[in-house]
Order: structure tokens, then C-alpha cells, then sequence
């Protein structure tokens, strides 16, 4: 997977992306990070990439040019095709599901924009799909965009060590994920479940389940009216 991110902050984007998970995906080389500055795409002296909104109001807008230069650039830079991303609190809500998909294409351009947002012209013409992370208002989208590597990164095959925990997390199979514990057994009175200790696996795997379901139904009953449990889910719970 290689992302191309487009934005006036490079240096946010790539040191967010050096620790942890992703930071071990590009040093493999399973994924790959390329930043390009809408700034170095400018013709004037200044390096200008904002400019006041026609019919007035507070605040700038991205100019065309520059912004459209630099997405060109990356499109141009692989010969992998690439969906221009636009991270907007505007766009489609990210969800699991979304990421999936992401984790499954060769390459993705994500734009990140600033001040009031991008000149809308731009959007018609350059951008594919629109994503928001959530309904609330960043100063910027780079944020957002690395919301998007990070879940996306975490998806490609042999970037996790246990693959396994992955397909337990929460929204990946309709369900929150299970309470966990760690050492020590007993901690200021709380114990651990004892089912955990027992290595009972199929206890385990029940019991696990059963605590999904009971926190999806506590905290996002919205979820459940969705779920369709499989055949594996199903045998446990009736045994
Ligand atoms: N005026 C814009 C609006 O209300 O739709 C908001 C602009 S915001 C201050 C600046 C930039 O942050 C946006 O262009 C977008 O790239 C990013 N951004 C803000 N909130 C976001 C969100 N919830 N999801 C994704 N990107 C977001």
C-alpha cells in the first residue's frame, strides 16, 4: 500500500507515522509514505496557498493552483491508480467497513486540507471521495489522514504480529471486542475472571463472546440490531 498525502504540514504527517505499527509497516517496506507540500507547487514569492473567500467572511481558503499541482504530482508518481481522498468534515463517516476496502487497494492520495477548506472547484474537478472521521471540526485534516493510514495499515497482511487479535477488535465482526487482563491475577482486590485461568479453550472463546455481546448491547445496541452472527458464534453459544 502506498499513500500519497498531500499536505502543508509534511514533517505532522511523517513523524505521526514513524512509531508503533505503522512506523514497523514502512520500515519493511509493507507500506509506503510519500507528503507532497501544496507550497512547493507555488509560482510567487511568498509561496502563497491561501487566499481571502469570495463574497467575504472570516478566515482563507486553499487556492487552486498549488493544491492542484501538487494532488497532479502524486497521481502521477506511481502507476498504480489512486482514488483522490478529500478528509472533510463534510465527507462520508469512516467506518470499519471503509478501511477494509482502503486496506485492499494499491494505493490511496489523501488531501488534508486547512484554514477554511479547499476551493470548491478543486473538489469537483481533482477529488474522488470525500471522508470525514467523525462529526466534529479539525483545524486541519492531517489528523484525519493519519487516522486513516493507521487504521488502514494495521489491515495489511503481516503487519500485525497476531492477525488473530485483529479479527476480535471491536467493529470487525459487527461487535465490540472483550474485556482483556494482563499479570498481575489480583490487583487491589479485583481478580481476573477465573474462566481466564482455567485454559479451557472453548470456555474461553465463550465466555469472551458472551462479553462482547453483553458490552455491544450496553454501549452500542445500535450495532446489534445489525449483527448477524456466523455459524462458528452460533455452535459456541449453544453449547
Ligand atoms: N469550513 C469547513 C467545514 O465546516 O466544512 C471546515 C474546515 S476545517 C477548519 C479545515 C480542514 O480540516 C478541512 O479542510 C479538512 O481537511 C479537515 N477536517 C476538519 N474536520 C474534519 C473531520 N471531521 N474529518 C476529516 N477532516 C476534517
Amino acid at each position: 500500500m502506498r499513500f500519497d498525502v498531500v499536505t502543508l504540514f509534511p514533517e505532522m504527517v511523517a513523524g505521526a507515522s514513524r512509531y508503533g505499527v505503522t512506523g514497523r509497516a514502512l520500515e519493511r517496506g509493507q507500506a509506503e509514505l510519500v507528503t507532497w507540500n501544496p507550497r512547493d507547487f507555488t509560482r510567487d514569492r511568498h509561496r502563497t496557498v491561501d487566499d481571502r473567500p469570495y463574497g467575504g467572511g472570516p478566515g482563507m481558503v486553499m487556492k487552486v493552483e498549488p493544491l492542484r499541482a501538487a494532488i497532479r504530482a502524486a497521481r502521477e508518481a506511481d502507476a498504480r491508480p489512486a482514488r483522490v481522498i478529500y478528509l472533510s468534515p463534510q465527507g462520508r463517516k469512516l467506518d470499519q467497513a471503509a478501511v477494509e476496502t482502503f486496506s485492499r487497494r494499491p494505493r490511496m492520495i489523501l488531501v488534508a486540507g486547512r484554514y477554511e477548506g479547499i476551493d470548491e472547484r478543486l473538489v469537483e474537478s481533482e477529488i474522488d471521495e470525500e471522508w470525514s472521521i467523525g462529526d466534529y471540526v479539525l483545524s486541519g485534516g492531517e489528523l484525519a489522514a493519519l487516522v486513516v493510514i493507521d487504521a488502514v495499515t494495521r489491515l495489511l497482511p503481516g503487519v500485525l504480529h497476531h492477525e488473530e487479535s485483529a479479527r476480535q477488535d471491536s467493529h470487525v465482526a459487527g461487535l465490540l471486542d472483550h474485556p482483556h487482563y494482563t499479570r498481575p491475577e489480583e490487583i487491589n482486590g479485583r481478580r481476573v475472571p477465573q474462566v481466564l485461568l482455567s485454559g479451557d479453550h472453548r470456555a474461553i472463546a465463550r465466555w469472551r463472546l458472551k462479553q462482547a455481546l453483553g458490552r455491544t448491547w450496553l454501549r452500542r445496541p445500535d450495532l446489534l440490531a445489525r449483527l448477524e452472527l456466523d455459524e462458528t458464534r452460533r455452535q459456541l453459544l449453544e453449547e
